[in-house]
C-alpha cells in the first residue's frame, strides 16, 4: 500500500509548515505549495518529506497544474489543506479594487479552485478530507481586515456546502478558524508590545487540530467551523 498522500498550499513558511511537519510525522506523503521555492525546500527539509510544485494559487492554471502534477506523481489525493492567505490592512474606503481581488482570489477563490479540482481524484479514489483555513476575522475582524474577513466568511460557507456535498461520497470538509497565531502575517498585523507572544497560539498548536480533522481524531462534524485561539486567563 502507498502512503496517503497531502497537498498543503502555503506550505513555505507558519501554519502551513507546520502542517506539513505533523502530517509527515503521521506517514502522510507530501506535495507542498507557495510561491517561494526556498521556503518549500526549507519545509521540506524540516518535515523530512514531501515534494515542491511552487504555484500562485491564485491563479485557476496554478492549481489545476498542482492537482494534475500530484495525480501523476502519485496517483491518489487524500488530503487538501487549503492554508495560503493574504491579509493587508486597509479600510475599506481605502482598498482599491485590485487589493480587494487579490485578498478574495487568494483567499476564497483559490479555496474554491483546489477544492473542485480535488474532488474527482478523491471521489475516484473513494474519499478523502479537505480543510480550509479560515480565521478569526470571518466573525470578527480586526480594523483594516474587512475584506479579509469577508474573504474567510466566504470559505466558512464554502467548506458547508462541500460538506454536504461530499458526504455521499465520503468526502469530508471542515474548516479551521485560528485566532493569534505566531508567525510573519500575524507579526505584519501587530507587534509584539501590541499583541504579546504570551497570548498567540503556536503554528504547530493549530496544525494538530488540521491533522486530527484529517485524520477522523475529532468529534467536530464535518462542515463545522472549529475555532482555534488561546484560553487566556
Ligand atoms: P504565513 O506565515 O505568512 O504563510 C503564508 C504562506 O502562504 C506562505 O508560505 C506564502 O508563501 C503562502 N502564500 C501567500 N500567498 C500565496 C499565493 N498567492 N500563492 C501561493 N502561496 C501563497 O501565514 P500564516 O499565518 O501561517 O497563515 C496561514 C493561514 O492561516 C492563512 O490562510 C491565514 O489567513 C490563516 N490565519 C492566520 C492567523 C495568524 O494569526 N497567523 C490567524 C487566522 C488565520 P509565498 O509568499 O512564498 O507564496
Amino acid at each position: 500500500m502507498s502512503k496517503p498522500v497531502a497537498i498543503i498550499t502555503g506550505a513555505g513558511k507558519g501554519i502551513g509548515r507546520a502542517t506539513a511537519i505533523e502530517l509527515a510525522s503521521r506517514g502522510y506523503d507530501l506535495v507542498l505549495t507557495a510561491r517561494t521555492q526556498s521556503d518549500l525546500d526549507e519545509t521540506i527539509k524540516q518535515a523530512g518529506a514531501g515534494v515542491a510544485i511552487p504555484a500562485d494559487v491564485s491563479r485557476l492554471e496554478d492549481v489545476e497544474r498542482v492537482v494534475v502534477e500530484t495525480s501523476k506523481r502519485f496517483g491518489r489525493i487524500d488530503a487538501l489543506v487549503n492554508n495560503a492567505g493574504y491579509a493587508p490592512v486597509r479600510s475599506i474606503a481605502q482598498m482599491t479594487s485590485d487589493e480587494w481581488r487579490q485578498v478574495i482570489d487568494t483567499n476564497l477563490s483559490a479555496t474554491f479552485y483546489f477544492c473542485r479540482a480535488v474532488f474527482p481524484f478523491m471521489q475516484q479514489g473513494g474519499g478523502g478530507a479537505i480543510v480550509n483555513i479560515s480565521s478569526l476575522s470571518s466573525r470578527d475582524p480586526f480594523m483594516g481586515l474587512g475584506a479579509y474577513g469577508a474573504a474567510k466568511a466566504g470559505i466558512n460557507v464554502l467548506s458547508l456546502a462541500l460538506a454536504r456535498e461530499g458526504e455521499p461520497h465520503n468526502i469530508a470538509a471542515y474548516t479551521v478558524a485560528p485566532g493569534a497565531v505566531e508567525t510573519g502575517m500575524f507579526r505584519q498585523l501587530l507587534t509584539k508590545d501590541q499583541y504579546p507572544p504570551s497570548k498567540t497560539l503556536e503554528p504547530a498548536d493549530v496544525a494538530r487540530v488540521i491533522a486530527q480533522c484529517i485524520c477522523g481524531d475529532l468529534k467536530h462534524s464535518a462542515g463545522e467551523v472549529i475555532y482555534v485561539h488561546k484560553r487566556l486567563k
